[in-house]
Formats: C-alpha cells, sequence, structure tokens
C-alpha cells in the first residue's frame, strides 16, 4: 500500500509563526535565542470543576413535546432576582427562586407567561478544560490575558502567548508574554457559577501567579469583575495582600485599576490611525470606519474615533451587522449594547437606526479604514480581496491570516498589525502594574500622554524599519534596527521584537 506522503500539520500557532522565522531568517536571529522563542516556557493544561445551579431550559413551542403541555397553567415566580436569564435564553433558579412563588410543574416542565414552556433540569458537576501558557519572560514576568471562549484550543493560546511577547518587546514594557483561560460559553453561565470557576482557575494556579511572576489581564469576555475576583483570590489570608494588587490588571479604578486603561487598547489603535494619518496627510474627519467586535476594544475605538469626527458606517459582531451610511451613532449605540440588561448577549444586532446587513455585505463597504476587533482569522484571502479600505488597524490578536496578508499587500492596502495596534492595553497595563507598586494613582492624561509617546514612537521606528530608513528624532530612534532592505510592516514589528529579546540573552548569556 503506498503511503500518504508526510506532511505537516498546519495549525494557528504554525502560521502565525511564519512571521517570527521570516524575521529570525532576516536579522540572522542567534540559533540558540530562535530555540527559546520557538516554543513556549511553560504550558500547563488543567481542569476546573464547577457545581451549576439547577435551570429553566425553553422548550420550544414547535418540539413534539410542547403539545403536551397546552392546558399547563402559567405559574409565577415573584422573588426578586429568582431567575437569572442567561444569554442563550436559559434561566438560572437561584436559591430563593421558590419563596413566595405560585408553580404548577408537571414532568418537570412550567409555564412562564409571556417566556413559553421550561423544563427544569437538575443542576450538576461540570468539568472545564483551563489553560495558562507561559511563554517567554526574559524581559520581564510573564504576561498576557485570560480569555472565555468555547473555541479556546492549546494552539490558540500558544501563539497568543507568543504574541505578547512580541509585543511587551514592541511597545518597551519589561515584562513577557502569556496567555490562558477556560474553554466554556460564558453566555450559557450565571454570574456566580462564572465566579466560581474564576475563583477556582486562581486558586488552581495560585502558585504560579504573581506580580513579579506571571500577571493576568482582561481578554475576550473577561473583565474588570473578574480580574476583581482573580486578585481576591490570589490575596485572601495573605499579611501583605495590599503589596499584591499587581498580581493582575484591568482592574477597576476604584481597586487599584488605572485611569485610562480600559479604553487603552481602543486608545492604542486610535494612536496608530493618528500616526497613520499625519504620515499620509489623511484627514480622519469624515474617514469612514468598519468596526467588527463592539466589545471593550472595538466600542472603545469606535467611541474614540467617533469624537475625532469620524463616521462608523458599519459594526459586526459575533450576531450580526449593522449598518448607516450617514454614521451610526455611537454614544447611543454603546448605550444600546453596554448599558441595556435586556440585551443579554450585548449584541449590536436591532439597534434602532441601522438596519441588519449581511456579514459578507459588511466587509465590501465602502470605507477608508477597518477595525478588525472581534477574533482571529477573519480577514484570509477572500475577505481581503473584497476590502475597499486604504488601511486594516488590526485591534484583535491574528484576525488577518497569511492568504491575506499576501492579498491585502498586492492590493496595497496598509496594515497596522496587531503586536503594536493592540498594544495599548498591555502598555497601560504596565502603568496600572507601577501605579500599583508605588502606591500611586496617575490621572487620566498622564496615563494617555504616556501611552501616546509609546505607541507613536514604537510604530514610528516599525515604519522605519519598514521603509529602511534609519532615522533619529527627538522621540525615537530605528537605527539599531533597520536592516538594509525594505519589509512589510509585519515582519519590521517582529524585527523589532526579535532584537530587544535577543539583546538580553545576548547581553545577560544563558543560565545553565
Ligand atoms: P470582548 O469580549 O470585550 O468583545 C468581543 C467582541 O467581539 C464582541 O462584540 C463579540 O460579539 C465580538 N465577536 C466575537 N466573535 C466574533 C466573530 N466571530 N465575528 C465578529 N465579532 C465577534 O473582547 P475584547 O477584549 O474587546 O477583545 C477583542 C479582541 O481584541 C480579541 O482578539 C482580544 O484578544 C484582543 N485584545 C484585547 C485587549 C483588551 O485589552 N481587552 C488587548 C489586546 C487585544
Amino acid at each position: 500500500m503506498r503511503k500518504e506522503p508526510f506532511t505537516k500539520k498546519s495549525s494557528v500557532y504554525a502560521d502565525a509563526m511564519q512571521t517570527f522565522h521570516r524575521a529570525a531568517d532576516l536579522i540572522a536571529l542567534t540559533p540558540r535565542v530562535r530555540l527559546e522563542l520557538e516554543e513556549p516556557d511553560f504550558e500547563h493544561i488543567f481542569y476546573l470543576t464547577l457545581e451549576l445551579r439547577d435551570r429553566l431550559v425553553p422548550v420550544p413551542e414547535d418540539h413534539p413535546e410542547a403539545s403536551r403541555f397546552l392546558d399547563l397553567p402559567a405559574s409565577s415566580v415573584k422573588a426578586g432576582e429568582a431567575l437569572e436569564p442567561l444569554a442563550n435564553g436559559d434561566f438560572v433558579l437561584h436559591q430563593q427562586a421558590l419563596l413566595n412563588a405560585d408553580i404548577t410543574c408537571r414532568e418537570g416542565v412550567i409555564r412562564i407567561p409571556g417566556r413559553g414552556l421550561f423544563r427544569m433540569v437538575r443542576g450538576k458537576p461540570r468539568k472545564f478544560k483551563a489553560y495558562r501558557i507561559q511563554h517567554n519572560q526574559v524581559r520581564g514576568p510573564y504576561k498576557g490575558g485570560i480569555r472565555y471562549h468555547k473555541d479556546v484550543s492549546l494552539d490558540l493560546f500558544k501563539t497568543l502567548a507568543a504574541d505578547m511577547t512580541w509585543k511587551t518587546a514592541i511597545v518597551d514594557i519589561p515584562f513577557g508574554g502569556a496567555k490562558g483561560g477556560v474553554r466554556i460559553d460564558p453566555q450559557a453561565y450565571s454570574r456566580e457559577e462564572l465566579e466560581h470557576l474564576t475563583l477556582r482557575y486562581m486558586y488552581k494556579l495560585k502558585n504560579l501567579m504573581g506580580p513579579f511572576l506571571d500577571i493576568p489581564a482582561p481578554d475576550v469576555n473577561t473583565n474588570p469583575e473578574i480580574m476583581a475576583m482573580m486578585m481576591r483570590q490570589y490575596t485572601d489570608g495573605e499579611r501583605l495582600h495590599h503589596a499584591l494588587h499587581g498580581v493582575v490588571t484591568g482592574k477597576d479604578v476604584r481597586i487599584g485599576g488605572s485611569e485610562g486603561r480600559f479604553k487603552a487598547t481602543g486608545q492604542g489603535i486610535v494612536y496608530c490611525i493618528e500616526e497613520w494619518a499625519r504620515d499620509k496627510g489623511f484627514d480622519l474627519r469624515g474617514a469612514r470606519v468598519l468596526v467588527q467586535g463592539f466589545g471593550n476594544v472595538g466600542s472603545a475605538a469606535a467611541e474614540i474615533l467617533h469624537g475625532l469626527g469620524a463616521l462608523i458606517v458599519a459594526v459586526n459582531d459575533a450576531h450580526g451587522t449593522i449598518h448607516a451610511d450617514e454614521g451610526i451613532d455611537i454614544p447611543a449605540l454603546l448605550h444600546y449594547v453596554h448599558e441595556n440588561p435586556e440585551n443579554l448577549r450585548k449584541t449590536v444586532l436591532g439597534f434602532p437606526d441601522a438596519p441588519g446587513i449581511s456579514r459578507s455585505d459588511f466587509w465590501k463597504l465602502d470605507a477608508d479604514i477597518a477595525i478588525p476587533a472581534g477574533l482571529g482569522c477573519e480577514i484570509d484571502g477572500n475577505v481581503a480581496e473584497v476590502l475597499k479600505v486604504k488601511l486594516v488597524v488590526e485591534g484583535a490578536n491574528g484576525p488577518t491570516t497569511p492568504e491575506g496578508d499576501r492579498v491585502l499587500a498586492a492590493r496595497q492596502i496598509d496594515v497596522i498589525p496587531d503586536v503594536i495596534a493592540n498594544a495599548g492595553g498591555v502598555t497601560v497595563s504596565y502603568y496600572e502594574w507601577l501605579q500599583n507598586q508605588r502606591m500611586e494613582h496617575w490621572t487620566e492624561q498622564e496615563v494617555n500622554s504616556r501611552l501616546e509617546r509609546a505607541i507613536k514612537s514604537n510604530l514610528a521606528i516599525i515604519r522605519d524599519v519598514a521603509r529602511d530608513v534609519p532615522n533619529k528624532t527627538p522621540v525615537h530612534d530605528s537605527r539599531r534596527y533597520c536592516i538594509g532592505k525594505r519589509i512589510d510592516m509585519r515582519t519590521a514589528a517582529m524585527v523589532l521584537a526579535l532584537r530587544r529579546i535577543e539583546a538580553h540573552y545576548l547581553l545577560e548569556g544563558f543560565s545553565q
């Protein structure tokens, strides 16, 4: 029998590392440094168990079972927060659910007025797969976000952890790279269940975390509330707990978070766009912008750009796309998505003044700038082929596939790569950590002026490397990094990262 020829399995990690290898070849990276960076320092994979509460799961009207319950009287549950609605349509029953309730239950099914039939499902323990990948710490403590998502994997977290190593080097902050999280669809769990999951996650990782060891932050589906829980779990029972607040960043400003951190990633994106516009002589007032993802990153970028006079003409998220050719009212959209308790999925869909369009039409719209700020691998070859914009600014991590990159380059669409475009978050995380160590609290203006300098000066270095024009100005110096030929922006950013990381190995040597 003929054997299939061996083909190396492609993966997100292998794809992402193409840029690493290209840059490493170009600068003849020291072979041992290449080996150190090729794979993470540590891959922690573990399991979390959780006791789930009882639930009410919808029985669809057209389900054959539903016809047997046509005459089932309605139940009424009066206790305040007895039933917690979840974005997936279930209700979680809290302990006081039956207080003052008037319930008629037949074969485990009840009817809730205005909502339909629900089957009671008994809570039981469940197991979740969890990860923390610590990629590299030669420049400082491991640093990177925590993601709760149903599609995470070792391969993805390795990619995101390595991205953090490059990113912290590119904005020149003394941190390394890490990433982690849990494979879970958080929209299907109650606030209390997610709290237990978060506490359990930190409990299991406690020995591997610390303000000088590994510092988590928010990422997809995690937020300042989750960071507060992590900090509490880490510091609980510690005599010097106040000295440990730097164990997580992205905290609420009232408990040691930094002014400006919440919007920092979006703000960094806008600093990149401003620098690009200045360089090109492009007026941002009236510029037409597409935003994918309206979570922390996408909504902050949209809000700040809207404030600068740009028009956000369409927004796409996990549930749909909205479009308004004259520009969407972003303050109203922020309210609709983030401050509306009825909008459980936190989606832009259904926003009154902007009709829905298809996802494929979203990318084809007439616009100047696209900001993918949802998940990875969204701009593939096909999307890159139909985009009409002049600039793609990568808010998300890894939103462009290698094929997408090739098409964008061929079509001469500029790209500001993720490792600088979305580095505002980790940069202000560093400022938060510094403020925690020094027990200080900086103003938003101070934070933003430092952030602006960090983003714009390092973007200027990357641009010089890409154009091969070594240059020194009062705010940046690219002479050490140019390689004697022109390269694309993504490779240039990696060159900058690798040169800065390599310096540590070359000057400090390797521990034996
Ligand atoms: P978030 O959970 O606050 O929001 C995610 C948004 O993306 C939501 O609007 C969601 O509906 C949307 N989305 C999810 N899947 C999608 C899909 N398939 N298509 C279109 N939209 C989709 O997350 P976030 O913190 O805003 O992170 C967004 C991206 O930015 C991620 O790639 C994350 O790794 C990256 N990032 C975040 C930070 C940060 O500080 N939060 C920093 C750097 C990079």
